[in-house]
């Protein structure tokens, strides 16, 4: 079917922004989530709203689901294509349409790379500050619908608080902007639904003033346990540092392998730690900071002694995921989220999964924020590794949920955790989150089958719930 669009698309798009060749569709076939793979059905790559807003208008005439995908860096199979859809790329839609640094502001095409929105205004003393390790590939379009975060989220928020306004090519086919004013927060409701509401082709940012002083604190400790101890001393100290990152022995073997970042050797776990803001709050911050860690065992603490340095240190942990390759065939990247002062049990937890199953399984995250990222570890060539890795993987989140956390952090549910949905919440849970997407999309042709476990058409469920005077809801 969506190759009955292709010759419309090549008329109103051009021959080069419409892909058919089953060879070059291959390129398009998964994310990050590289063990979901489906071939589009066809592939197009428009230049501005309005031929978006053509292809959403086609496909919804045609009854065609599609999907948007920007760099395809995503780890849980958000944009993975349909074979029966058209999978919508804005990697043709980079441009840095303004910036307004009176009003410390941007406005960007989707496709335009995370890093670049940085690289364009630092001369100016300003940068975009929701910074995702993939920022040097990721795109804006891609951060806003997954709500990205990044190691600096702890102290300026994510995606969604760096995000003014975005246009949107609604599912039926209409320019819309969604912004900040009176009646709901349908920016709020956009921002994290995943590609799901619709296609953002415009988005206006926020800029951050680069900030007087910076210190980065690299801390090594003897076990994961006195590490979190560290993280848990320096937040309830009333600091909020900009980052606070650990890694684990795995994660830093495997970073010093992929890297040579040069980390204490010995380390059973390591934090980064950077304050940034006025300079004397930083270097007063920065004293009892090193302080804290030494109180809870540090045996060896470095400082980053110039921008080169800084870069060395986060260079380890920023290549975390990809690093994992040295020392596995393959992996899985878990994202997870529970309470900080939960981390010591469910860090011992994980450890207990990981030797009762024979999975090993390296834990590198964004502690200051009970962010987890474990990356589970296995040999897809060995029957059943990847099954039991599957299980590990699937045990570590039911932990987070004990632990009063969530099924992810900043990865996004896409396909991968679609099945986990119902152990967060109830079926009239999902059945009001459906009803929002129905609102925006009744048909359902907006990457439809991601997020949800059983995705529902507005004809049929979700039915309205009424609150019975006892709270039951029938
Ligand atoms: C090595 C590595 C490190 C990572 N580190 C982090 C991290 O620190 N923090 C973090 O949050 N994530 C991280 N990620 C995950 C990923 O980079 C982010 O989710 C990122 O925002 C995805 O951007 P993308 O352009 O690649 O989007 P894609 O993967 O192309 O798409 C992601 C989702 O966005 C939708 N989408 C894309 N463009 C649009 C659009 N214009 N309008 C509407 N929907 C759209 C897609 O349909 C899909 O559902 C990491 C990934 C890798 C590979």
């Amino acid at each position: 079917m969506p190759r009955r669009l292709a010759e419309r698309f090549r008329e109103r798009l051009g021959p080069d922004s419409v892909i058919d060749d089953p060879v070059r569709l291959r390129t398009y076939e998964c994310d990050g989530l590289t063990y979901h793979r489906a071939v589009p059905g066809l592939v197009v790559l428009p230049e501005s709203a309005e031929e978006v807003a053509a292809v959403v208008r086609a496909c919804v005439d045609a009854g065609v689901p599609y999907v948007a995908r920007g760099s395809g860096t995503g780890l849980s199979g958000g944009a993975l294509p349909r074979t029966d859809g058209v999978l919508i790329v804005t990697s043709r839609m980079r441009r840095i349409l303004e910036i307004d640094l009176d009003n410390q502001r941007a406005v960007v095409e989707p496709g335009v790379i995370n890093l670049d929105v940085t690289k364009a205004v630092r001369p100016q003393g300003y940068y975009y500050a929701p910074d995702p390790s993939s920022q040097q590939i990721c795109s804006i379009g891609g951060n806003v619908a997954e709500n990205s975060g990044g190691a600096h989220c702890l102290k300026y928020g994510f995606t969604a608080n760096h995000v003014l306004a975005c246009e949107v090519v609604t599912p039926d086919g209409e320019i819309v902007t969604l912004g900040d004013g009176p009646g709901y927060d349908l920016l709020g409701a956009f921002i994290g639904s995943e590609g799901t509401l619709g296609i953002t082709t415009k988005i206006t940012v926020r800029l951050t003033r680069a900030p007087q002083a910076v210190e980065t604190l690299l801390a090594a400790f003897p076990s994961v346990e006195t590490a979190g101890a560290a993280v848990s001393a320096i937040i309830g100290a009333g600091i909020v540092p900009a980052a606070v990152e650990m890694m684990d022995a795995l994660a830093i073997e495997a970073a010093e392998a992929a890297v040579a970042c040069g980390y204490p050797a010995g380390a059973a776990a390591v934090l980064v730690v950077e304050l940034d803001g006025p300079e004397p709050e930083v270097a007063d911050q920065f004293a009892r900071v090193r302080r804290l860690c030494a109180e809870a065992g540090a045996f060896e603490q470095r400082v980053a002694r110039d921008d080169a340095d800084r870069a060395l240190i986060w260079k380890g942990r920023k290549s975390a995921f990809a690093a994992v390759g040295r020392i596995s065939p393959a992996y899985i990247v878990q994202d997870g989220v529970i309470p900080r002062t939960a981390l010591p049990e469910v860090l011992a937890g994980i450890d207990r999964l990981s030797r009762e199953s024979g999975v090993r399984v390296a834990n590198v995250f964004h502690a200051g924020d009970g962010n987890l990222h474990p990356l589970v570890l296995f040999d897809d060539a060995e029957e059943g590794a990847g099954e039991r890795a599957e299980l590990v993987s699937g045990a570590i989140l039911d932990l987070c949920i004990r632990h009063g956390g969530s099924i992810t952090g900043e990865h996004g549910v896409g396909v991968d955790k679609a099945r986990y949905m119902p152990r967060m919440f109830t079926e009239a849970d999902l059945d009001t989150m459906q009803m929002v997407r129905c609102a925006f999309d009744p048909p359902n042709l907006c990457n439809p089958g991601k997020v949800f476990p059983t995705p529902r058409l507005c004809g049929e469920v979700p039915r309205v719930r009424k609150g019975s005077p006892d709270g039951e809801l029938f």
